[in-house]
């Protein structure tokens, strides 16, 4: 079977017996490499490894599979679902219209079956919004515009909108602070995910203790490829274990933010990031005891995370691939 050792931080260095030994104290909470085969049996969530951008696949059942955000290369997309074995996409969800969330989806539209495609509210960048348009048009594919409340079920994934419930203007960006920001459960497993809000709308959609406890998740896809512009209250809300950074090597921004990645270690996360960690999968159980099971009921939002489940056995893992695109 296939080897896995854990690595925490990379100046542990692979030494291998220390590397063992930490594997073994921090099982309950760490990220593990992947030697072999790719993708893991069980994996529920990979965040593609597509430089600077989001792509993020849902695993729905054999074949299939929601994406939410296309990332910015097509070539890229479709080379992550191609090694995933997805033939087809129930649904495309795009958290907002920057080009480096939707312009891969060529790499999918017209080339894989889709269901539909869901956007948010907000049409900017005007320009974007009339590039997704055409894409979708020409495939031949169903365009829906939904907001906060909208939800369901495709395949093995349950999905709930969390935010936007108003749309935001005149904030730093709208586009941003806008992005639809989901709930979902696949199997054992509970993430969230936040698109590129920023901390306007982390305080404005969350700060009642209602919509808090909506949060809460066993993964995050930090928000905004972790920049700076985070509320550390937001953060710590999830209550997640596992904190995802899609976000390329280089890139101009300065993502992820030091600041970012302190305050999410400070939360008790264990952080991975595409640009040193490669694709990241999270692997957890198909089927958790009364939940996400066909035909039942999907659960509400940050209901029952995992690790309340299962007190002796963590069944939340992330796996990283391989060396991620800076390396
Ligand atoms: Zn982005």
């Amino acid at each position: 079977m296939v080897a896995a050792v854990a690595v925490l931080r990379r100046r542990w260095g692979r030494r291998v017996a220390a590397a063992a030994a930490v594997g073994l104290l921090l099982a309950r909470c760490a990220v593990v490499e992947r030697f072999a085969s790719w993708p893991p049996a069980g994996w529920r969530l990979v965040a593609c490894d597509v430089g600077q951008g989001d792509a993020l696949v849902l695993s729905a059942g054999p074949g299939s599979a929601v994406l939410v955000d296309a990332g910015p290369d097509p070539a890229l997309l479709a080379r992550c679902l191609d090694e995933l074995g997805v033939r087809r996409l129930p649904m495309i969800v795009l958290s907002h219209l920057h080009a480096d969330h939707v312009d891969g989806l060529p790499g999918v539209l017209g080339r894989l079956p889709v269901g539909e495609v869901l956007v948010g509210p907000l049409r900017e960048p005007a320009g974007q919004w009339r590039s997704v348009r055409r894409w979708v048009d020409r495939a031949g594919v169903p365009l829906r515009t939904i907001g906060a409340g909208a939800g369901g079920r495709a395949g093995a994934v349950c999905w709930t909108v969390l935010a936007p419930r108003i749309v935001l203007h005149g904030t730093d960006s709208d586009p941003n602070n806008d992005s639809l920001v989901l709930s979902a459960r696949v199997g054992a497993a509970s993430i969230l995910l936040t698109g590129d809000m920023e901390a306007t709308a982390q305080r404005l959609s969350f700060g009642d203790p209602q919509a808090r406890a909506g949060l809460r998740a066993d993964v995050l896809k930090v928000p905004h490829h972790g920049s700076a512009n985070q509320d550390s209250a937001f953060l710590a809300a999830t209550g997640a274990r596992f904190a995802l950074i899609s976000v390329g090597a280089g890139n101009d921004y300065g993502h992820p933010a030091a600041s970012t990645l302190r305050t999410l270690r400070r939360a008790g996360m264990s952080v991975a990031r595409t640009d040193r960690d490669g694709a990241l999968a999270v692997v957890a159980p198909g089927t958790p005891p009364g939940t996400g099971q066909p035909g039942q009921r999907c659960p509400e939002p940050g209901a029952n995370p995992s690790a309340r489940l299962a007190a002796e056995r963590d069944p939340v893992s992330v796996v990283r691939r391989r060396s991620g695109n800076g390396s």
